[in-house]
């Protein structure tokens, strides 16, 4: 039986940045995938629906062009060209990323994984021993009762990836961060969209602030929504999806995408043989990914940490680092950057006003309206960015609304992790003008010296 410092089960972005990182540091390692390299984020997730919200992106500044005096015209989205540009985008990330594991020797082993020991995977029949075994076998949409998934009426994100139409309305159900960029997307596709959203607010993991900013930004782009009132029933016509609402309501579409969260794949792959601990499928584990089987660690989605690419990637280097013997630091998950790619764009890090609260903490809070900053006007975008601060202390959580908002995060997350306080920010220069001018604003009006702020 082949032996390996490391052997792990899944690669996605846990489990090939946990093998890349262990291969680094010299450590002998092989990959277990039944799918595709790369799993989730790039062929059914982040990089898809990225292309998707471009192209989105594109059809909407047709449509605008004449605001900015610019002769075009949206005529119509071409599905079959815009998965070609998507795929073209997977297609080449995960021939690179192929590339990387094998220039950093490590096993691929193609096939569906299963612990069947403390130390060893079967793979089709084959067995293979880790002196570690990493699991990193990521997450599934899931649904709810009395949904039937056909992937052609009733879908999840993993079908409306690869649409090769646009429907002429959509019902979307659940209003996190997966349901409003497929909202997003449509919109800007030409469908007419409805969000359903049991509680009382999109994107509810947000600041409320924020939140609210986007509901703003929605209703003004016509995508409809319906907020506090629960899913009861759904049934398929030839009119097409008709949606009961617990409180009597009915909506009809074309198509209902069902987004109501993910849950962790764990089942029926030998986890609960091993012994290992689990909550509602989730592995549990301590600040450093170790599972309570000691040589089993377990990284991503199917840990109950943030279901971000990015968290996987750190949660797979901090492991290799572990078991490399170079004591990382465990993960600050206040600290990670989080992003809804919709128009507008929501980007945050840090506490809400409700968490720094319920923590304890003395705070203070401004908002920069975008209203004041050269380049959201250029770019006619509206937005905000609110700080929170310990009083004297400080900056704890920065939350921000406004197209491309996501790129100012590189700074917002310095500023929380280097514990920075608003002074320290104030004294930065920021380029005149762009978004992070925005950013620099807020901290100088925190800091008691605002310059292009009214009141
Ligand atoms: C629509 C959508 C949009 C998203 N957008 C973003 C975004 O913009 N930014 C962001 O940071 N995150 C985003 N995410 C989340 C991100 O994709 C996940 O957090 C990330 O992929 C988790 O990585 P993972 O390695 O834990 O799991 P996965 O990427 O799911 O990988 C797990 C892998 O394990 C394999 N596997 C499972 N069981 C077995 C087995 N028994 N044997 C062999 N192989 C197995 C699977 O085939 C899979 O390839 C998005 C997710 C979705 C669904």
């Amino acid at each position: 039986m082949s032996e390996f410092d490391l052997l792990i089960l899944g690669g996605g972005s846990g489990g090939y940045a946990c093998a890349l990182r262990a291969a680094q540091l010299g450590l002998s390692v092989a990959l277990v995938e039944e799918d595709k390299l790369g799993g989730t984020c790039l062929h059914r997730g982040c990089i898809p629906t990225k292309a998707l919200l471009h192209a989105g992106e594109v059809a909407d500044s047709s449509r605008h062009a004449s605001e900015f005096g610019v002769n075009a015209q949206f005529i119509s989205m071409d599905m079959l060209a815009v998965n070609a540009y998507k795929d073209g985008v997977i297609n080449k990330l995960h021939k690179g990323l192929q590339g990387l594991v094998k220039s950093r020797n490590i096993t691929y082993i193609e096939g569906h994984g299963r612990l069947v020991g403390k130390n060893v995977i079967d793979v089709n029949g084959v067995q293979y021993s880790g002196k570690n075994i990493v699991l990193a076998t990521g997450s599934y949409p899931k649904t709810l009762p009395g949904l039937d998934i056909d992937g052609v009426q009733i879908v999840t994100s993993d079908h409306a990836t690869k649409l090769e139409h646009v429907p002429s309305s959509v019902i979307v159900l659940g209003g996190g961060v997966i349901g409003c960029e497929f909202a997003s997307v449509w919109k800007s596709f030409g469908a007419d969209v409805t969000i359903i959203e049991a509680l009382p607010h999109l994107v509810a993991l947000e600041d409320e602030s924020t939140s609210k900013q986007l509901e703003r930004a929605f209703r003004k782009r016509g995508i409809k929504f319906e907020l506090g009132t629960r899913f009861a029933s759904a049934s398929k016509g030839p009119d097409g999806v008709t949606v009961t609402l617990e409180n009597g309501s009915t909506f009809v579409a074309d198509l209902l995408l069902v987004a109501v969260g993910r849950g962790p794949v764990s089942s029926n792959i030998g986890y609960e043989e091993a012994g290992l601990t689990m909550d509602r499928g989730y592995l549990i584990v301590d600040d450093k990914c170790r599972t309570n089987v000691p040589g089993i660690w377990a990284v991503g989605d199917l840990i109950p940490t943030l279901q971000l690419a990015h968290v996987g990637f750190a949660e797979g280097i901090l492991v290799a680092e572990e078991i490399a013997g170079l004591n990382p630091r465990a993960i600050n998950y206040d600290g990670v950057p989080r992003v809804t790619y919709s128009e507008p764009e929501v980007a945050s890090v840090g506490l809400t006003t409700a968490q720094a609260q319920s923590r304890g903490h003395d705070i203070v809070e401004i908002s920069y309206d975008l209203a004041g900053n050269g380049k959201a006007n250029i770019l006619k975008t509206a937005g905000s960015v609110k700080l929170i601060a310990q009083k004297n202390g400080p900056v704890l959580g920065i939350h921000m609304v406004g197209s491309r908002v996501g790129e100012l995060l590189a700074e917002a997350q310095l500023i929380f992790n280097w514990e920075a306080e608003a002074s320290d920010v104030a004294s930065l220069i920021h380029a005149h003008p762009t978004l992070s001018e925005a950013v620099g604003e807020a901290h100088l009006a925190l800091a008691g010296k605002p310059l292009h702020a009214h009141g």
